[in-house]
């Protein structure tokens, strides 16, 4: 049995979704920036696409910039936001954003550190969830941009973003989320929530690798990082993923039929099983926890050999983000929710996505519950159990 529990790094692409890019490959290949049938033909397929992937988180088509994903989409945000407001704020700017966040806005942050802006990075609680009255206080007159993810791609930690948005607003400071993993999972709605800036990403929801967008709110100005034609507002230049575009479009739509509901149900009966593992911690919140993420701590068992002893019996799983994942330090979330070293060292990140089965999750508890109870015989940290 192969069993893909590793959702949090990518999806498999909807088949609908191959479906409809294939015509932008083979038929439909214009240039949206042309004049003639073909150029038109791809423009209006992407503007039909913007339309619906603005209806979908309650913005505007114009408010819709495309990118290449996640990753870029924070870079626009934040770099954007602040290489805007130089001009205005000009040495002593400064942004708010916290400990756990992904490293697109993490790195990104610590670029700008460099370039003199100041960051504060806000402390989380055990369960991950920021530190809301610290952030109150940390807000100057010098404060740009807030940015705080919605959900946590490691522990699944699903932030009060609506309530920080508010806060942000009442103190005249723009706010920008990461919604890469809660889009299509919790309910985004930009206006009613007053988020200024979300970025979104494609694979993360059954649409292919390589495109995603930026939500900007209107009245809101960036500075672009790159340089080009006029495309997206002048904002992200080069010649539109016609192909990418269309299936994102697609791979939001067939989400509003995905059971969210039963991906819980499985969901919390991946948690119930794993618990009873002895010694084994959950990571994150029982409630406000993203509808598709497990992470548990495996006392004296390294997450790297959890991981591999698993890919042996046809487990996909991750001891926390890909992108960390050839990193030997303990991961950044774990550290920050208050976990020792060495608890964070066993790590283990199962998530799910619309295909998963009953049957898979009862496979994959059994395989977990042996490759623990085999790894830690064969340790010396290991002292229970017998
Ligand atoms: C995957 C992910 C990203 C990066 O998105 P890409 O499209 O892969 O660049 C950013 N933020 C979060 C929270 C993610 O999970």
């Amino acid at each position: 049995m192969k069993v893909y529990l590793d959702n949090g790094a990518t999806t498999k692409v909807d088949a609908e979704v191959v479906k409809v890019m294939n015509i932008y490959f083979t038929d439909k290949y214009g240039n949206a920036s042309s004049l003639h049938g073909f150029g038109r033909e791809a423009r209006e397929d992407v503007e039909n696409a913007r339309k619906v992937i603005a209806k979908s988180i309650n913005a505007e088509p114009n408010e819709i910039i495309f990118t290449s994903g996640g990753t870029e989409s924070d870079n626009l945000a934040i770099k954007g936001i602040m290489e805007y407001c130089v001009s205005g704020k000009g040495k002593n700017m400064h942004m708010i954003t916290s400990k756990i966040e992904h490293p697109a806005v993490l790195n990104t942050c610590e670029c700008l550190q460099k370039q003199g802006v100041k960051v504060t990075y806000l402390d989380v609680d055990s369960k991950g969830f920021v530190d809301i009255k610290q952030l109150k206080k940390s807000i100057t007159k010098d404060t740009v941009l807030v940015s705080i993810m919605h959900a946590n791609n490691e522990i699944g930690t699903v932030q009060p973003v609506a309530e920080i948005a508010k806060i942000c607003r009442d103190k005249n400071v723009l706010f920008h989320t990461d919604a890469v993993q809660s889009y299509t999972k919790e309910r985004i709605d930009v206006k009613e929530m007053g988020i200024d800036l979300a970025s979104f990403s494609g694979h993360k929801i059954h649409g292919p690798k390589g495109i995603g967008f930026l939500y900007k709110r209107t009245g809101i100005h960036i500075c672009p990082l790159i340089n080009g034609g006029g495309h997206e507002l002048g904002l992200r230049p080069g010649t539109e993923n016609v192909p990418g575009i269309v299936g994102l479009a697609k791979a939001v739509e067939v989400s509003s039929k995905v059971d969210l509901k039963n991906m819980k149900k499985l969901r919390d009966m991946l948690i119930k099983e794993l618990k009873k593992i002895p010694e084994s911690i959950l990571n994150g919140p029982a409630e406000g926890r993203l509808v598709n993420n497990v992470n548990l701590c495996f006392k004296s068992i390294e997450g790297e050999s959890l991981i591999l002893h698993l890919d042996d019996k046809g487990v996909a799983a991750s001891t926390g983000s890909a992108c960390s994942s050839h990193k030997l330090e303990p991961s950044h979330v774990l550290t920050a929710i208050g976990l020792p070293a060495e608890v964070a060292h066993g790590s283990l990140r199962l998530t799910l996505s619309k295909y998963t089965t009953e049957k898979e999750i009862d496979y994959t508890v059994k395989r977990v519950k042996d490759v623990v109870a085999n790894l830690r015989e064969l340790s010396p940290l290991w002292k229970g159990g017998d």
